[in-house]
């Protein structure tokens, strides 16, 4: 977790705390699920929250973790003003009496407030796609990072490099490639961090020193994941000069590398296939007749 939200978790441990005992218990019988919680919006972030909240996509997006691997324990989503940082996972937030909160993870309404901005003046004059889809595609990008975190923390799973690299490296495997989301959601982050970078202006050292890559670097690494993902499917990406071809052409084997990894780490954690259901009894042979 960043310092800088360390340092803003202290003064809220009495919302944390309320909005823990709100939250709902997992359903499954494995040791723990993600759980999304959605709480209290200030008015100007309700319509943001509200487009997230309708579309059930963060449900979908914690289902298909849940159907997939086995958690220790649960791990509550926030969305909500009450806890106002993040997105960002918490690990074991000691408050101030010194409870132990459990790992949860924390989206407040004014990130949504400012992607759905960003992606409405990323979209002006394009059809087909609406800022409101682009929204929630980014943020299903996100809220896996989040529980990449998660998944590396509860899971105790090694990671070589940096792990806000290898957790955008788990929201690109479990979305880009699978037909229930698709890589419109790694596009949609890359959009979005595209126009925080813009945002930002002059680099200034906390960006280099940040634990995570700069933007324009994870913006040019969602691309290449993308485009590796299906080079035939993708080459407007290179064509278009969005992705230089100095990088395109080490795009198959960085998704290949991606997807492997994360699968080999996972796989001691995976949950046994539902079983196929059981083929009709044969019908009762016919009683003998004399
Ligand atoms: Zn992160």
């Amino acid at each position: 977790m960043p310092a800088r939200l360390t340092a803003a978790l202290c003064a809220l441990t009495a919302a944390v705390a309320l909005a823990i005992a709100a939250a709902p218990a997992s359903a499954d019988t494995d040791g723990g699920d993600f759980v999304i919680e959605y709480g209290h919006f200030n008015k100007a972030n309700r319509k943001a929250a509200s487009i997230l909240r309708r579309s059930g996509a963060m449900e979908a997006v914690a289902a298909e973790i849940n159907a997939r691997w086995a958690l220790p324990a649960d791990v509550p989503i926030y969305i909500s003003d009450e806890i106002p940082v993040g997105p960002a996972f918490i690990p074991d937030l000691t408050l101030d009496d010194g409870t132990v909160v459990p790992d949860f993870i924390a989206v407040p309404g004014k990130f949504l407030t400012l992607e759905l901005k960003e992606m409405r003046r990323q979209l002006k004059g394009v059809r087909g796609i609406t800022p409101a889809e682009a929204m929630i595609a980014a943020n299903e990008f996100v809220v896996a990072h989040e529980m990449g975190h998660a998944l590396v923390h509860s899971l105790t799973l090694p990671v070589t490099g940096k792990e806000e690299d290898a957790v955008d490296g788990f929201a690109a495997y479990l979305l880009a490639d699978n037909p229930k989301f698709g890589p419109f959601t790694a596009f949609s982050a890359a959009m979005f961090f595209d126009a925080i970078a813009r945002l930002r202006g002059r680099l200034t050292a906390a960006d280099f020193a940040d634990e995570h890559s700069i933007l324009e670097q994870r913006v040019y690494q969602f691309l290449c994941w993308i485009y590796g993902s299906d080079q035939r499917r993708f080459k407007s990406l290179v064509t278009t000069k969005l992705l230089p071809r100095a990088r395109a052409v080490r795009c198959g084997d960085e998704w290949k590398q991606v997807t492997t990894s994360w699968g080999t780490l996972l796989a001691p954690h995976a949950l046994a296939p539902a079983p196929p259901a059981a083929p009709p009894a044969p019908a009762p042979a016919p009683a003998p007749t004399r």
